[in-house]
């Protein structure tokens, strides 16, 4: 999947056809033999392809382009068209990919050319590639100053204030969907569990949502319909961990999630449980009352300042309702030393000119448009999905760009191939605790 033969070679094949050529992911074992006799090209060109990180609903290779010599994201989607939920998803998935333009969402670069629809059974896509997450950073033994966490923070907040204004929860943000390069650049990835807001608070959400530790009380309680404030719950879970350097809240199940959160929170009021179905209610009024103690956060770490800490409790609250928006959160004067550094030298929006840094009108933009699940309505089944989702992709390639293929003979693709992780309807489903 690196380069086939020389960067040189790669070049070529990719731009002295016609553009119906295809530009081959080669393989590692290939690559390496090339390598060892092309001892004139620089050795970063011959970075093997290795397995980086594992998503939601997909297994992410480090490759390189063969037609620019740069180092992608590659996605392998597995088992697409198990069900109707898992190709729609999919679906959904890739056009939001396609959808987003902001430099804290990665986006989708290319999308591998499918085989016949007969034989139409993965997907894989190519994003852009950042080094590390934040996961990766926090357990790392890496020192991380308040201007780290400030500017992580407010491009998190910038990002997700993307998403929000176009309609769109995350629903499972937490440090190893953030990604970040050596330049501290941070994009909010996998959107394998991303939807559009739902308007009609009659309509039941799944609750087979965001990983537990970053979960919103109100999922936790119970509550069948929820918005992008439990997005927000997430950043302050993170937030909290990047000053202190571990999981803020850490349990073993639900209902433990939801005794540590009180710990810190209080018993909430009864108007603050109004989400909660009656097991959860009936479970935290018969649990000793618990005064709120958010002092503890001044203890997560020296960087805790009373600016932080009054950021940071403005983001866990219990009541969704009360808790800040991404974008009255952007506003607080906590973030902005981030956002100052951020647009001085990190950003793509801002620039230099002679007469010094021309800064952008909008330092947080909203999306342009909301994101549009019209392209779901009518298709009841998997053949339809299927059918729906290989066209989407053949006309992407309808263009000038010569279309990304694997070498299905490479070692490298046998083994990413085999690679896999379970899909959500093979999951086991998480038992409700309050019934
Ligand atoms: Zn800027």
């Amino acid at each position: 999947m690196a380069v086939c033969g020389s960067r040189i070679a790669a070049r070529q094949m990719a731009f002295t056809g016609t553009p119906r050529d295809h530009a081959i992911l080669s393989a590692t074992q290939t690559f390496y033999q090339s390598a060892a006799t092309a001892s004139s090209l620089a050795r970063r060109d011959f970075e093997p392809d290795r397995p980086i990180g594992y998503g939601a609903f997909g297994v992410v290779w480090s490759v390189t382009d063969p037609r620019d010599g740069k180092r992608v994201a590659l996605k392998k989607m597995p088992h697409v068209f198990q069900n109707l939920i898992s190709c729609k998803r999919v679906y959904r998935e890739l056009k939001m990919l396609f959808f987003f333009n902001h430099d804290n969402v990665l986006r989708a670069l290319d999308i591998l050319q499918p085989p016949h629809l007969d034989y139409f059974e993965e997907i894989y896509v190519v994003t852009e590639l950042l080094q590390s997450d934040l996961h990766k950073i926090i357990v790392s033994p890496q020192s991380l100053s308040s201007d780290h966490v400030k500017v992580f923070l407010y491009q998190i907040l910038r990002g997700l204030k993307y998403l929000h204004s176009a309609g769109i929860l995350h629903r499972d943000i937490k440090p190893g969907n953030l990604l970040v390069n050596s330049n501290c650049i941070l994009k909010i990835c996998d959107f394998g569990l991303a939807r559009l807001e739902e308007p009609d608070t009659n309509k039941h959400m799944t609750q087979e949502v965001i990983t537990q530790y970053y979960r919103a009380p109100e999922i936790l309680v119970g509550s069948k319909h929820y918005g992008s404030s439990v997005d927000v719950w997430s950043v302050g879970c993170i937030f909290a961990e990047l000053l202190g350097r571990r999981i803020l809240f850490q349990a073993q199940s639900p209902v433990t999630q939801l005794n540590l959160i009180t710990d810190l929170l209080g018993t909430p009021s009864m108007e603050d449980m109004k989400y909660a179905c009656d097991g959860a209610k009936a479970h935290l009024l018969r649990s000793p009352h618990k005064p709120p103690c958010l002092s503890a956060l001044y203890s997560l770490s020296t960087q805790a300042t009373h600016e932080a800490v009054h950021l940071l409790s403005r983001m866990l609250v219990f009541n969704p309702d009360k808790r800040i928006s991404c974008t009255d959160a952007l506003t607080h004067p906590y973030l902005e030393e981030g956002r100052l550094r951020y647009h001085t030298c990190m950003c793509r929006c801002c620039h230099n000119t002679a007469a010094g840094r021309q800064y952008t009108s909008d330092f947080e933009p909203a999306a342009p448009q909301r994101f549009s699940s019209e392209f779901e309505d009518g298709l009841c089944s998997v053949h339809e999905v299927k059918e729906a989702l290989h066209t989407f992709i053949t006309d992407r390639h309808q263009g000038n760009s010569v279309p990304l293929c694997i070498n299905p003979q490479s070692a490298a693709f046998k083994s990413f191939a085999s690679s896999s992780v379970a899909s959500a309807s093979e999951l086991p489903p998480t038992p409700q605790p309050w019934e």
